[in-house]
C-alpha cells in the first residue's frame, strides 16, 4: 500500500516536471541505452525518473547542474538495478557531481591511528551509506567500448556494501551458490594478475581492479554492461554469475 502510494506521488511529480520529454535526448549519447527496447527501454525510463526523484542532486564546487545530466547518470544508475529494484540503492541519499575529476575531502585513519587525506584526484567514490560522489567529465567517458563506467562503478559497490563491506560479494540470491561465485571470480582475478604480470596492454580488464575484490567486482561490472562480449569470451563463468545477480543478460538482443 505505501509503495503504491509512493508511486503514485511519483507518478505526480514526474509530471509536473517535465523530465519525461527529456529522457530520451539526454540518454542518447550513451551507446548501452539503445539496447534497451520496448517494455524495457519503458521500465528503464521508469526506473531512472524514480532514481531522480529519491535521491538527491548536489553540484560539488560551483559546476551547474542540469536536468539531462541528472537523467543520464539517473540512466546509468537504473541499469544494474533493472530487474533488481530501486529498492537495492536503500541507505544512502544523494549523489554529487563535480565537473571534473576532485580530491577527496574526507580523511582517513590507518592502523596505527595516523590520519591522512589524499590529494590523488578521483573520478568516482561511495561512501557507506553515505553519497555517491562523481565528476561529470568521467561520466561522459562512458562510450560501450572500453567497458568504463563510472557510474555503473560506484554503483556497484553500493550494491556490494549492502551486506556491510565491499569485499566483492553483494547479496547474492536464493538461486545462486557463493561458492560457485568466489570460485569463479578468483579464477578470474588469477589470470587477470597473470596477464598484468606480463606488461600486455592488451589486458582484458582494467588492471584496477587488482585493488582488492571488491575493485573486482566493481570493474567486471563496468564490463558486462558495458562490454558484455569481451566479459563473456574471456570469462564466461563470471558472466554467468553477473547475469544470475542482474538478472539481466546484456548479450542478447532482445531486450525487451
Ligand atoms: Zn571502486
Amino acid at each position: 500500500m505505501l509503495k503504491r502510494l509512493r508511486h503514485w506521488r511519483e507518478d505526480r511529480l514526474i509530471a509536473r516536471l517535465d523530465l519525461a520529454d527529456q529522457w530520451e535526448s539526454a540518454v542518447a549519447p550513451w551507446p548501452v541505452a539503445a539496447r534497451y527496447r520496448g517494455e524495457a527501454r519503458r521500465r528503464l525510463k521508469d526506473t531512472a525518473l524514480r532514481f531522480v526523484l529519491r535521491k538527491q542532486f548536489v553540484a560539488g564546487a560551483d559546476f551547474e547542474l542540469d536536468a539531462p545530466m541528472r537523467l543520464l547518470v539517473a540512466t546509468m544508475a537504473a541499469v544494474p538495478v533493472l530487474e533488481l529494484g530501486l529498492d537495492w540503492y536503500r541507505g544512502w541519499s544523494s549523489v554529487v557531481l563535480y565537473e571534473t575529476p576532485f580530491v577527496p575531502a574526507q580523511e582517513w585513519e590507518d592502523e596505527f591511528g595516523v590520519v591522512h587525506q589524499s590529494d590523488e584526484a578521483l573520478s568516482g567514490e561511495a561512501w557507506p551509506q553515505g553519497p555517491v560522489i562523481l565528476s561529470w567529465h568521467d561520466v561522459l567517458e562512458a562510450n560501450g567500448a572500453d567497458g568504463y563506467n563510472v557510474v555503473i562503478h560506484e554503483m556497484a559497490h553500493k550494491l556490494d556494501m549492502l551486506d556491510g563491506d565491499a569485499n566483492g560479494a553483494p547479496p547474492l540470491h536464493r538461486d545462486m551458490d557463493p561458492a560457485a561465485w568466489k570460485q569463479s571470480f578468483s579464477a578470474a582475478w588469477d589470470a587477470l594478475e597473470a596477464s598484468a604480470a606480463t606488461e600486455t596492454d592488451d589486458l582484458p580488464l582494467d588492471p584496477y581492479a587488482l585493488t582488492d575484490s571488491g575493485e573486482f567486482f566493481a570493474v567486471t561490472s563496468e564490463c558486462f554492461f558495458e562490454a558484455p562480449d569481451r566479459l563473456a569470451t574471456t570469462w564466461p563463468d563470471v558472466y554467468a554469475q553477473l547475469r544470475a545477480f542482474y538478472r539481466q543478460d546484456p548479450r542478447s538482443e532482445t531486450m525487451a
